[in-house]
């Protein structure tokens, strides 16, 4: 929403000006200017100064936009000047909400985000059992029986019964994530090593699927996945501290190098433990934390009132680490039927949904927040689950008062009643949003809403805009691949896999498509005037991309590519390096 984003621009612009005089201040009293880059298509983001050519880097933050010509006269020996060669360079992207150790340890597990039928999987799963002890656990995620190109007979709640998988890795425990999030699928030594029985009831929150006699399927919706993952996780016992360490060291690695070779400088971490924000602090202590994280951290109430005073970071280990939202889920996902709605399921007339965290949990959580300082960040799919966070959230903003400016959250924000929609923009609620689930969720969103509850409220974008809320990008990864030129081609084409459009009316325009990448994401993380646009005074966290996204037909987006990641005037990631 401009006016509100805005402010941060107007704000720096007093320091535009002091930085303007300074450069006709005699050269001894210039900060060096270690990176130009020059002859580019610069997209600033910054109404003030919309369009350049040139910019110009000292220490970690951009000196001066301008000319080449003025850039040029800048620079120094010390100084290394990119040729841009007319390319697009914009703000870093900014993820606004992904899964940072979820992305790294995406790339060490099995990958099933590209299969196509269950064959291919248990085929895959067979590969790697033949290839690990007995005993070992595989695991692998982002399936989706959606994607496949059949579903075997026998199927229940169209996924398979466990059985072939079983039978093709009877000595591994096997556990596999859906692509979603929000349902697992396991094998018969996995359950056994869970002590789940066909007696076994669904926990709170959660369910596990049986078939027509009652015999475990494999499957285990929203909380019911735990009973296995903690037996995953017992089996993690013997693991020393400094394995642990090791592992979670080249998680977070792999998770750096891939945001970086996609344009990616900063990116909202939607959920981690206090353990690991420890872990964020030590790695940004050491200078290991390339990517600048905004961190939300996920706990009960109670953990929540016990240790967040001692947890709240904001621009720690220069600017490279701020933890100041906690997260939490009301709800499953609209791919699994977990999205709890107010009418039930098209598709499952029986179900309006699961509403996995109670109301008052969500409140306390609220009011431990407000307490301390953090902001909220709640994940809410089904129109049920929005309303009733908007109304928590409504009572909180009640309580803090006029002007406490809290920018809370929605995470996804993906199904909402047309009578909530106003509500984000007047509440100023922030609209959380991740284009690239339009249109990987398109295929099935008719089935599970029925199309007149789809128009009315299912990822409606422009609409959210349009009353005046905050709306945000990012990918959800590793439930999609981090890649934002993917979200931002989906987000201003909604073009869906077999050439139909979702809902054109909702997409955005390239322009805003970009502000919600950049200077809205910071804007939610309340770093606007740190980040966001290429302003003078604002961190330098520049990508610079293959081709001009804003302006190039629009099925070309796709085969844009990274040339240059730019994170605090340090060149991070170079396409053929
Ligand atoms: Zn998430």
């Amino acid at each position: 929403m401009p006016s509100r984003i805005l402010t941060g621009v107007v704000v720096s612009a007093p320091l535009a000006l002091l930085l303007l005089a300074s450069c006709n201040a005699p050269l001894s009293q210039e900060p060096e200017v270690r990176l130009a880059l020059i002859n580019g298509n610069i997209v600033t983001v910054d109404s003030l100064l919309p369009y350049a050519e040139a910019l110009a880097v000292a220490g970690d933050t951009i000196l001066a936009v301008g000319s080449t010509a003025d850039i040029v006269a800048l620079s120094g020996p010390n100084t290394r000047i990119i040729d841009l060669e007319g390319k697009l360079a914009i703000p870093g992207f900014i993820e606004g909400h992904g899964h940072y150790m979820g992305l790294g340890e995406a790339k060490r597990i099995l990958d099933l985000t590209q299969v196509k039928s269950w064959e291919e999987i248990v085929a895959m799963v067979e590969e790697a059992a033949a290839g690990v002890d007995p005993g070992t656990w595989i695991t692998g995620r982002g399936w989706h029986q959606e994607k496949w190109d059949s579903v075997p007979e026998g199927s229940v709640e169209g996924v398979p019964t466990h059985h072939e998988l079983s039978a093709a890795s009877p000595d591994n425990p096997v556990l596999l994530g859906h692509a979603s999030g929000h349902a697992a699928f396991a094998n018969a030594a996995a359950m056994h090593a869970a002590g789940v029985s066909p007696e076994t009831p669904s926990p709170s929150g959660g369910e596990i699927i049986r078939d027509a006699r009652g015999e475990l399927t494999g499957l285990f919706r929203e909380t019911a996945e735990d009973l296995v993952a903690a037996a995953l996780a017992k089996s993690r016992d013997r693991m020393t501290d400094a394995e642990r360490d090791a592992e979670a060291r080249e998680q977070a690695r792999l998770a750096a190098e891939e945001c970086l070779e996609n344009g990616i400088t900063s990116f909202h971490d939607a959920g981690v433990s206090f353990a690991t924000v420890r872990f964020y602090e030590q790695l940004a202590n050491e200078g290991a934390l390339p990517v600048r994280l905004y961190v939300m951290i996920r706990a009960n109430a109670e953990d929540l009132a016990e240790n967040l005073a001692d947890h709240r970071m904001v621009g720690y280990g220069n600017n490279h680490l701020s933890v100041r939202s906690v997260k939490r889920s009301i709800d499953g996902a609209l791919g699994s039927h977990g999205a709890w709605l107010l009418a039930p399921y098209r598709d499952k007339p029986e179900s309006v949904g699961l509403q996995t965290v109670d109301s008052d949990e969500v409140t306390r959580t609220a009011d431990i927040s407000l307490a301390h300082g953090f902001q909220v960040s709640i994940h809410a799919i089904g129109d049920a689950a929005n309303r009733e966070v908007l109304d928590i959230f409504e009572r909180a903003y009640g309580q803090a008062g006029k002007g406490a400016n809290l920018r809370w959250r929605i995470e996804h924000a993906q199904h909402l009643s047309g009578a909530d929609i106003s509500r984000f923009g007047s509440l100023g609620v922030i609209a959380s949003m991740q284009g690239v689930h339009a249109t990987s969720d398109g295929p099935w969103v008719y089935k599970r809403l029925g199309a007149e509850r789809a128009e009315e409220g299912a990822y409606v974008w422009q609409k959210l805009w349009q009353s005046g809320a905050v709306v945000t990008n990012g990918t959800d990864a590793p439930v999609e691949d981090v890649d934002p030129i993917a979200s931002y081609f989906s987000t201003v084409t909604r073009l869906l896999a077999d050439s139909t459009t979702f809902f054109e009316d909702q997409r955005l325009t390239r322009q805003q498509a970009l502000e919600s990448y950049t200077i809205n994401n910071a804007y939610a993380a309340f770093e606007e005037d740190l980040k966001g646009s290429l302003t003078m005074g604002k961190l330098a966290d520049i990508v610079v991309l293959s081709q001009d996204i804003l302006s190039i037909p629009a099925e070309e987006i796709r085969e844009t590519e990274v040339l240059y990641t730019i994170v605090g005037g340090d060149v991070r990631y170079e396409k053929g390096e």
